[in-house]
């Protein structure tokens, strides 16, 4: 059987961020980017890393900030044949600016830029060989979610794979059609990967052992819990493996749970076990909160395998 390939959709941007911490956007401060950014992007740029075939699709303009994406995606092995350059519309920005709490305020301007105005090229991939990732926040923009549930139902229909990081955030869950979208991606999804918030947002009235149970009786097939510093979960199989979060210093935690995503299901769509997939991805994610900038702390193999054997922590 061949490995399928990898497919991320939705939104492509660049990312600034603030060097002042606690001060919020109002106010001025220094900033370095244009990163790379996005989360369905990081989540790719990562599974490429790991050596998966992958495609992105969604939408750059016609300028130096999509540019720097799309020369990024390429060098790392993306395949940017699904991403509109679109000549009428800027690329999507982003800024985010932190507390010394962890919090994090942002500023998205991805509403009818070129971000969510782009085109699904049916023919990129068979959609039976597609593994197909739907980052969740994408669905509470209305352009994103249309296209984004279109494929779904198609590779969900040719039989190909589909994973989702639910980002169960209140205010896309207070959004019904978004809602909706992300339930009917989630029953689609034999991956799953939530954060330990996901699952609070998603299942008030369930322990985490019992929100796992449900999920497992319905499509998924295996789910990665991510827990932020405290490391992560993840069960399938007739399986389960803990792992605890390495200690390092974090610069900057946004990516971690894409980049974490995108080493997992890279791996397991290359055979690799539930343990290992589990034990390289928590240690992706490690990797990632060290970097400034969302898409800088990504990874290959060698790194992670090195960072492993300097670093304890992994399986409790
Ligand atoms: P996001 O806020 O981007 O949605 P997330 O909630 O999806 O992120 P996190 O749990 O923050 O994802 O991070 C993903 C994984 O990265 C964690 O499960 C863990 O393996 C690793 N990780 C994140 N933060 C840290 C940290 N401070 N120290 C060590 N590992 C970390
Ligand atoms: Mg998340």
């Amino acid at each position: 059987m061949s490995t399928p390939v990898i497919v991320s959709i939705g939104e492509i941007l660049v990312e600034f961020v603030s060097h002042r911490i606690g001060c919020g956007l109002a106010q001025i401060s220094d900033y370095s980017g244009p990163y790379p950014s996005g989360a369905p992007a990081i989540f790719v740029d990562q599974a490429a890393r790991m050596g998966a075939r992958t495609q992105m699709i969604g939408g750059v303009g016609d300028d130096a900030f999509g540019q720097s994406v799309l020369t990024r995606l390429s060098a790392d092995g993306v395949g940017t044949r699904g991403v509109t350059v679109n000549p009428d519309r800027a690329t999507g920005v982003a800024f985010v600016s932190y507390y010394a709490d962890g919090n994090r305020d942002f500023i998205f301007h991805l509403t009818n830029t070129a971000s969510d105005h782009f085109s699904v090229p049916e023919d990129l991939t068979d959609s039976a060989d597609t593994f197909l990732h739907v980052s969740a926040a994408s669905l509470g923009n209305a352009a994103m979610r249309a296209m984004i549930m279109a494929t779904v139902r198609r590779v969900a229909s040719a039989g190909g794979k589909i994973s989702c990081d639910p980002n169960a955030r209140p205010e896309l869950m207070r959004d019904d059609a978004a809602r909706d979208a992300l339930f009917e991606t989630m029953e689609c999804s034999t991956c799953l990967l939530p954060s330990t918030s996901d699952l609070e947002f998603l299942f008030p009235d369930l322990s985490e052992d019992a929100a796992i149970d449900q999920l497992l009786a319905a499509k998924a097939e295996v789910i990665a819990i991510k827990r932020g510093a405290q490391g992560a979960t993840v069960v399938g199989n007739g399986e389960r493996h803990d792992f605890s979060g390495h200690s390092v210093d974090e610069v900057d935690p946004t990516g971690a749970g894409d980049c974490f995503g995108g080493t997992f299901v890279s791996l397991l769509s290359q055979g690799a076990s539930l343990r290992m997939a589990g034990e390289m991805a928590n240690a992706a994610g490690a990797i990632a909160v060290t970097r400034r900038g969302p898409m800088e702390g990504n990874s290959g193999p060698d790194e992670i395998a090195t960072f492993l054997e300097h670093n304890s922590g992994g399986a409790a």
